[in-house]
């Protein structure tokens, strides 16, 4: 019987979720690549594979829980049963409160939170039977607030929240929760935020290089190499924490 473990990675078609699957699968697991676009997520898969390792892609919409339930019962059949999954999948509708509309802040919270919500439910199951597991939701540093993103600020506190409970509950059954709460990191999130405030990306990157303590941006392997750490089994008896990676600190 296989050892090997099973981690979803939601939003990994790109990005920090597309660093965070290939880290996972570095570290020896089976890496269900999940985004919106199957097709999406060929980048990711074949860098797995090409390394070595295993990989799967998946389409679902985090949103949706019959989506999401199908996704699972996929990733069950394809790679083996999962008892690792970094809720990763975002996006972002920033505008002044005034002109936030009802549905730019109804998609920010379908996706962060009823996402991770769907996906955590439904892996749940799973990490209780095996009596071990590992749930790393990604937050922001926007939690503490953040012009522009009372949708993306109020889902990214969220976020931790929803950490902290999923920690205390699944706790007896061998499972950590821990969050990770980027700074400013180079993907194509951010590009857009550029594009939409009307900087040149080199610009708006140097701009928020000079505001952080190590006098750079991150990256998505700064954020990959802390997934790895609390999905690591020496981690076990760090649960209920958000790590905030931003090159310097933050509370
Ligand atoms: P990104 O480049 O925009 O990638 C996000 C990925 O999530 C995309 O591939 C996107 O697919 C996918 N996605 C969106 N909605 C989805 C849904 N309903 N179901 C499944 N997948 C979905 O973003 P990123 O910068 O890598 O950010 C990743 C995570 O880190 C997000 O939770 C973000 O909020 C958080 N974060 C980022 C930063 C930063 O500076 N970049 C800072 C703090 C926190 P499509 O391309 O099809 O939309």
């Amino acid at each position: 019987m296989s050892t090997q473990k099973t981690a979803i990675v939601t939003g990994a078609a790109r990005g920090i979720g597309a660093a965070v699957a290939k880290r996972l699968a570095d570290d020896g697991l089976a890496v269900a690549v999940l985004d919106l676009d199957a097709d999406a997520c060929a980048d990711t898969v074949k860098a797995i594979t090409d390394a070595g390792g295993k990989a799967v892609a998946v389409g679902a919409d985090v949103a949706d829980e019959a989506s999401v339930n199908a996704a699972v019962d996929k990733v069950v059949a394809e790679l083996g049963k999962p008892t690792v999954v970094v809720n990763n999948a975002g996006i972002t509708r920033d505008n002044l409160l005034f002109k936030m509309t009802v549905d730019d802040w109804d998609a920010v919270m379908a996706v962060h939170l009823r996402g991770a919500f769907n996906v955590t439910k439904a892996v749940q199951k799973y990490m209780v039977e095996a009596e071990w597991g590992r749930i790393v939701n990604l937050s922001s540093t926007s939690a503490l607030g953040n012009r522009g993103q009372v949708n993306y600020s109020a889902a990214k506190a969220g976020m931790q929240g929803f950490t902290k409970t999923l920690a205390i509950e699944l706790g007896r059954f061998g499972v950590t929760a821990n969050a990770i709460a980027p700074g400013f990191i180079e993907t194509e999130m951010t590009a857009a935020t550029a594009e939409r405030v009307g900087v040149p990306f080199e610009d708006f990157k140097r701009a928020a290089a000079g505001q952080i303590p190590v006098n750079r941006v991150g990256v998505p392997e700064d954020i990959a190499h802390t997934a790895s750490f609390f999905i690591s089994e020496g981690a076990g008896f760090v649960s209920g924490q958000v790590v905030y990676v931003a090159g310097g600190p933050k509370d």
